[in-house]
């Protein structure tokens, strides 16, 4: 019901207007991204790398439908990238991007083109790319095209979701020399076929795959804000010898940032995870419909800074 509810918001232009100019929103907008240009996305980086963070910057937007809108996306980022390496703040900042963004859902081969310039800009400023992990039905081709990518660019990361059945078996896949793996709980609203449903069942799935992670060969990052999730994390970092060049942390950008600087200032690397851009209100919407838990989770953020 309340998914409804949010999902019909979010298809609804007067809706949008409504919230746009909503006070509240606008207090939840400046705390969960960073500004609508590739300036606020700079300004972030600068003060966030300042404070001993890295970053992975996402230019928000997703589901493009055409080529001309795909291209966009991709001219963005290498304006970002070029925009960090002339201030010198490459590599601590990274990119993300979403595959759907670069035009997977009418064009793979299109979104593997712009996926690889990416890759190369990137490569040129001396940083990397991370390719976000959307709903299920993205998860073969979002592989295959990571797996094309990793042989020109092998830093190139993947992301797996701890809430999905296969993803234990895909920790395995991907566990190898220099292999870059976020994992995260998984944000989108998943059939029980595919997913485990309840928040017990996703939270041990995520302790066997970081187990699979933190012993392998890769370079694991731990993407999530649980504390018991942190504290597993920490544990498996001292038991697997892991120091903070061989895995990460990461948190979403306004969300628990006192936390983050708790594990900075105890030696860990923490990555935040900067969203920018003029399509927040999909993002805030999207994350509130794909997941209601999620509500609460924004809630959670906008009461409390721990
Ligand atoms: C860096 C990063 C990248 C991501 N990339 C992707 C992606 O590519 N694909 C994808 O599907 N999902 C992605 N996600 C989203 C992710 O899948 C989850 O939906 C999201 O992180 C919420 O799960 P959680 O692990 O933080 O814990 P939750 O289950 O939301 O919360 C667990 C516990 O964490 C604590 N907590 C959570 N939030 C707060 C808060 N604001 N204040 C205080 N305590 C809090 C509370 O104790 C809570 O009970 C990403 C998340 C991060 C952090």
């Amino acid at each position: 019901m309340l998914r409804s509810v949010i999902l019909a918001a979010a298809r609804s232009s007067q809706v949008e207007r409504l919230v746009a100019t909503a006070p509240f929103t606008r207090d939840v907008v400046r705390r969960f991204v960073a500004g609508a240009r590739t300036d606020d996305a700079l300004r972030a980086t600068r003060a966030l790398v300042d404070d001993g963070l890295a970053v992975t910057l996402d230019f928000l937007g997703e589901d493009t439908v055409t080529a001309e809108h795909a291209n966009a996306t991709r001219d963005e980022y290498l304006k970002l990238l070029g925009v960090l390496s002339e201030a010198g703040l490459t590599p601590p900042a990274e990119v993300s991007v979403k595959l759907s963004a670069l035009g997977q859902m009418f064009d793979e081969q299109l979104a593997y083109d712009n996926a690889r310039a990416i890759c190369a800009a990137a490569d040129a400023a001396g940083t990397t790319v991370t390719l976000d992990m959307e709903d299920h039905t993205t998860t073969d081709s979002t592989l295959d095209i990571l797996a094309k990518l990793r042989k020109d660019y092998p830093s190139t990361g993947a992301v797996l979701q701890a809430y999905l059945r296969r993803t234990e078996s895909d920790c395995r896949e991907l566990a190898t020399a220099g292999s870059r793996v976020r994992l995260c709980k998984g944000a989108y609203r998943e059939p029980e076929s595919v997913a485990y449903q309840s928040a017990r069942e996703v939270d041990k799935s995520y302790v066997r795959c970081m187990n699979i992670l933190m012993s392998g060969e890769g370079h694991p990052m731990l993407a999530t804000h649980d504390p018991r999730l942190i504290a597993i994390g920490e544990d498996r970092a001292r038991w697997f010898d892991r120091g903070p060049d061989r895995f990460e942390f990461q948190m979403l950008y306004g969300i628990r940032p006192e936390e983050q600087a708790r594990l900075v200032s105890d030696g860990y690397t923490v990555r935040t995870y900067v969203p920018y851009g003029d399509q927040w209100y999909g993002y805030l919407m999207r994350r509130l419909a794909e997941r209601p838990a999620n509500l609460a989770f924004f809630g959670r953020a906008l009461l409390s800074k721990k």
